[in-house]
C-alpha cells in the first residue's frame, strides 16, 4: 500500500469566482464527501497547507504581477487578466492554493519522507503565465512547484503529465526551453477548444527544450479508447526521461458530465491512466505529486478524482 498524503483547507471554499461561474468554491468540500463515500480518506493522511512567502511565488511569476494581484485583491476592482474575474481577497486564496501544493511536494521530499503521492486537489492552475492571469488561473502553481523543486530541492528531472481537458499552455511555455522538465499534455484540440492558439503536436520545445515538451491533441468527441490510445505512450517517455517526481495535473474536465468540453471520457479513462502511472511509478521508483484540475459538476467531479486516488492508495 502507497502512503498517500492529501493537503487540504476548509478555506479552499473561499475559491469562488460567483454565481454562474464553473469555478465555485464548493467543489472541493463535495469531492472529499465521495472520497468518504468509497472509504479513501481511511487511507490518506490529511494535513493543512504551510503559507509560504512571496518568494516562492517569484520562482515563477514575476514581482510585479504578484504586486498587481495584491493591489487588485485589496478592493475586487480591475482586473489581473483573461477568464479571471478579479474577487476582494483573492491573493490570500490562490496563495493558500499555491501553499498547498508547495507542503505538498515538502511532504513528499523530506529526507526518508514516508509518503510516495502527494495530492492538492484546489492545485493545477495550467494556464496562468508569469505576468499574467489566464482561463480561472492567478498562480501557476504547477510552475511554481516545479521551479522549486529545481531550485530549492536539488531535483534534477521533473516529468509534468496534464490530462485536464484544456491543453496545459502556461505550463509548456514556463519551462518551453528547458531539458530538466519535460511537459506532456493530453487535451482536447486546440482547434475547437481553449486555449486555441497553443496544444498542437508539431510543438516540442526549443533550445535545450527541444524535444522535451509534447502534446496530444484529441479529437473534440474523444472517448476512453482513443484517451487510453494516446497514454498508452507514456511508459516509452518516462522509460527515456527517468524522471525524479511526476506532477501530475489529474482534470477531469474531459468526462462527457462536464459540458465545458465535448470531451466523452468515462470514469474508465481515468482509471486506466491513473493505474498505468502508478504501476510505472511502482517501477521506476519516482514521487507523484497530483494537482487537481478542472471539472466542475458534482458528483461527477470527486468520483472521477476519487478513482485516480484509489490507485494512488493501491493496497
Ligand atoms: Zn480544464
Amino acid at each position: 500500500m502507497n502512503k498517500v498524503i492529501l493537503v487540504y483547507s476548509d478555506n479552499f471554499k473561499r475559491l469562488d469566482f460567483g454565481f454562474g461561474h464553473p469555478m465555485r468554491g464548493d467543489r472541493y468540500a463535495r469531492a472529499l464527501e465521495e472520497f468518504e463515500k468509497i472509504n479513501l480518506l481511511n487511507d490518506i493522511t490529511i494535513i493543512n497547507p504551510e503559507i509560504i512567502s512571496d518568494n516562492i511565488i517569484n520562482l515563477f511569476h514575476t514581482s510585479d504581477y504578484i504586486v498587481k494581484v495584491q493591489e487588485v485583491s485589496k478592493t475586487g476592482q480591475g482586473s489581473f487578466g483573461q477568464e479571471v474575474p478579479s474577487n476582494k481577497g483573492i491573493y490570500d486564496i490562490v496563495l493558500l492554493s499555491v501553499s498547498a501544493s508547495v507542503t505538498a511536494a515538502d511532504y513528499l521530499l523530506k529526507n526518508n519522507s514516508l509518503y510516495d503521492v502527494a495530492i492538492n486537489i484546489c492545485g493545477g492552475w495550467h494556464h496562468a503565465f508569469e505576468n499574467t492571469g489566464r482561463g480561472f488561473c492567478i498562480f501557476n502553481d504547477i510552475a511554481v512547484v516545479v521551479n522549486y523543486l529545481l531550485k530549492k530541492k536539488n531535483i534534477k528531472k521533473v516529468m509534468v503529465i496534464d490530462y485536464d481537458a484544456h491543453h496545459g499552455d502556461g505550463t509548456q511555455r514556463a519551462f518551453y526551453s528547458n531539458s530538466e522538465v519535460y511537459t506532456i499534455s493530453f487535451h482536447q484540440d486546440p482547434l475547437t477548444f481553449y486555449p486555441f492558439k497553443s496544444g498542437h503536436e508539431e510543438e516540442i520545445g526549443t533550445g535545450a527544450g527541444e524535444g522535451f515538451n509534447k502534446n496530444f491533441p484529441l479529437s473534440s468527441m474523444c472517448n476512453d479508447n482513443e484517451f487510453i490510445s494516446k497514454i498508452n505512450q507514456i511508459p516509452k517517455l518516462i522509460d527515456n526521461f527517468t524522471p525524479e517526481v511526476l506532477v501530475l495535473q489529474m482534470g477531469v474536465d474531459g468526462s462527457k458530465q462536464c459540458t465545458i468540453s465535448n470531451m466523452q471520457l468515462t470514469k474508465d479513462a481515468y482509471d486506466y491512466a491513473s493505474k498505468l502511472l502508478m504501476d510505472l511509478q511502482k517501477e521506476y521508483n519516482f514521487k507523484v505529486l497530483a494537482l487537481g484540475g478542472g471539472g466542475f459538476v458534482h458528483p461527477m467531479l470527486g468520483q472521477n478524482w476519487g478513482v485516480q486516488i484509489k490507485n494512488f492508495i493501491r493496497k
